[in-house]
């Protein structure tokens, strides 16, 4: 299964592909941890990174286009895989088919997932991470058991730095701006599947998997 979760930030992306990820044993390729581990590495690309997505703006095409196509080239994501924030632009976009036809492949599906504009900010707002595994949960909507533990692995759990309301706003903007067009692109190739994002976790993941069934 080769496939690509869209939505805005706080939709639920990160939420679901791990949860299909662990499910189909496929991995999950989400460009926003990538980079937040050369930020962590302190790479020079990582840095460069860091003060775009501070500022709740994009990474340049060229850098997460590489990170992608190297990443995709590996073997584990030979029998499939979970694109998760990116494409999140028309020219990633682009450069993803060219990527694609390169190694022989198609998209299986594209997941669209909607939700309300003042949901996300809550969301984003009380989401934590996992600063060992990358687990995600949120404050009051999906709480750990113990509080800023991670359930999986005992990790501290944190607020990302660009998870603060004005950084929100921006990033809003920027996906009805320039990722939001991406849904039409897929349209194209009669690839969307939309899923109502306002349920709960389960309901969604529930829906995700009956949209993918018929792939
Ligand atoms: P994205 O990757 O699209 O930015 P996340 O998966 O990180 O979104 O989810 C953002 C926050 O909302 C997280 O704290 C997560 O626990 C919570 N969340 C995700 N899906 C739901 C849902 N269906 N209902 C309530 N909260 C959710
Ligand atoms: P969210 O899940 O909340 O939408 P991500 O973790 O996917 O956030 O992305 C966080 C930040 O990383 C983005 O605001 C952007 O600065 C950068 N980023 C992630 N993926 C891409 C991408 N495909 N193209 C450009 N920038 C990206
Ligand atoms: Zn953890």
């Amino acid at each position: 299964m080769k496939m690509i979760f869209l939505g805005p930030p706080g939709s639920g992306k990160g939420t679901q592909a791990k949860m299909i990820s662990v499910r189909l044993g496929i991995p999950q390729v989400s460009t926003g941890d990538m980079l937040r581990s050369a930020v962590r590495e302190g790479t020079p690309m990582g840095l460069k990174a860091k003060a775009m997505m501070d500022s709740g703006a994009l990474v340049a095409d060229e850098v997460v286009v590489g990170i992608v196509q190297e990443r995709l080239a590996k073997v584990d994501c030979e029998s499939g895989f979970i694109l998760d924030g990116f494409p999140r632009t028309v020219p990633q976009a682009d450069a993803l088919q060219a990527c694609l036809r390169g190694l022989g492949k198609d998209l299986d599906v594209v997941i669209s997932l909607e939700v309300d504009k003042d949901a996300v900010v809550e969301r984003i707002t009380g989401r934590r991470t996992c600063r060992d595994c990358g687990k995600m949960f949120h404050v009051r909507l999906d709480p750990p058991t113990q509080e800023n533990i991670c359930d999986v692995c005992g990790g501290e759990l944190c607020l990302r730095d660009d998870d603060r309301e004005a950084t929100i706003r921006k990033r809003l903007e920027v996906y009805a701006e320039q990722t939001a067009p991406l849904i039409d692109y897929y349209q194209r190739f009669n690839l969307v599947q939309t899923i109502d994002g306002m349920q709960d976790i389960s309901q969604v993941q529930d829906q995700i998997l009956m949209a993918m069934g018929g792939k």
